[in-house]
């Protein structure tokens, strides 16, 4: 066992203490990544938020990391002591399910080892995340990660690169698609990125009018204000695959409505319940999705062209002493757009 410092959820919702926490020796497969920093996603704050009185489970969030290698076990093959490396929000799943076996262990049969709040498949202890010192994990669930890429910029495609990444490349995005994007923030920023180099004609669908600059500097080529009818009347019919990244319940219709013949809209920022008019979806044969995280095949493509193209996430980097700041402002929405902790500072 050897012992890092992090950072775990307090009785209290939505906060978090400095704590020290066990890192498992290495298994013959495991490479120990010494963490230099973390992002931080919706997803900590629910966490964060719906842990309020569990005192019994630990909650250690962060589940998009950078760092170097610091040690392997005797079996390991593909990294060595010193690599730059990147994990994400899967560190294991069965290896041998329908899903697994076709490459999509973000599907795995069994569920899939999330880095935190899961369950070692092991040892049974429960997964404590980036938001540490130290992480070990299994060989297959590390990445190479482009040393030329500010490592901050880097850790936040691991999980929201990876979410938008999936959808773009399922659905064969490339020269000639009409891609939209709602939502601007940490999803969707990288959305627009990636969509843009993949060579996509790129149109954001956002609420306000003062993100299109915003849009623009992204590279997106078209805004369309959401709230403004004449303006969503106009874009019936105009794109081939929308990826919904809005974090908040919303009414579908109006994306479904802006998609042409057998379009897609991919639903990625809010996960849950919601009606669908089915004419929606009868008038152009629209088809909706919804998508999350990717495989390993996958993780490793967006980190290799990421790493061709010189795509990585816009962050606020803090040190990760600040991250009280880092979980409230994000809460308020209030980010540019993605904060990355620099975790250097616990030593
Ligand atoms: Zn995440
Ligand atoms: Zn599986």
């Amino acid at each position: 066992m050897t012992t890092a410092t992090g950072y775990a959820a307090t009785a209290t919702p939505g906060e978090v203490e400095r704590v020290q926490l066990d890192r498992r020796d290495l298994r013959p497969d495991d490479v120990e990544v010494r963490i230099t920093h973390c992002g931080v996603c919706h997803t900590d704050l629910h966490a964060l938020s719906g842990h309020a009185g569990r005192g019994d489970v630990p909650l250690v969030p962060g589940h998009e990391f950078v760092g170097e290698v610091a040690s392997v076990g005797a079996a390991v093959t593909r990294f060595a002591v010193g690599d730059p490396v990147a994990v994400g929000n899967i560190v294991d799943s069965c290896g041998t399910c329908e899903m697994c076996a076709a490459g999509h262990e973000n599907m795995c049969v069994e569920f899939p080892t999330l880095t935190y709040g899961g369950v070692d498949r092991i040892d049974g202890t429960p997964t404590l995340g980036g938001w540490s010192s130290a992480y070990v994990v299994r060989e297959d669930f590390v990445y190479h990660r482009p040393a030329h890429l500010d490592p901050a910029a880097v850790a936040p495609l691991m999980c929201a690169g990876v979410t938008v990444w999936e959808p773009l490349r399922e659905w064969g995005v490339g020269p000639g698609s009409r891609v939209g994007v709602v939502g601007l923030g940490g999803l969707g920023h990288l959305a627009v990125k990636l969509a843009v180099a993949l060579g996509a004609e790129v149109t954001v669908l956002t609420r306000t009018a003062d993100k299109a600059d915003d849009a623009r500097a992204l590279g997106a080529h078209r805004v369309v204000v959401s709230t403004d009818d004449a303006a969503m009347a106009a874009a019936a019919g105009s794109l081939d695959l929308v990826l919904d990244c809005a974090p908040a319940e919303h009414d579908l219709g109006p994306y479904l409505r802006t998609l042409a013949l057998d379009g897609t809209l991919v639903v990625l920022g809010f996960l849950g319940a919601g009606a669908v008019d089915a004419m929606d979806l009868l008038r152009a044969r629209r088809r909706l999705a919804s998508s999350g995280s990717a495989g390993r095949a996958r993780t490793q493509e967006l980190l290799d062209f990421c790493g061709e193209h010189g795509v990585t996430a816009d962050v606020e980097v803090l040190p990760s002493a600040q991250v009280a700041t880092a979980l409230s402002r994000l809460a308020a929405g209030d980010v540019r757009y993605r904060f990355t902790l620099d975790l250097r500072d616990l030593g």
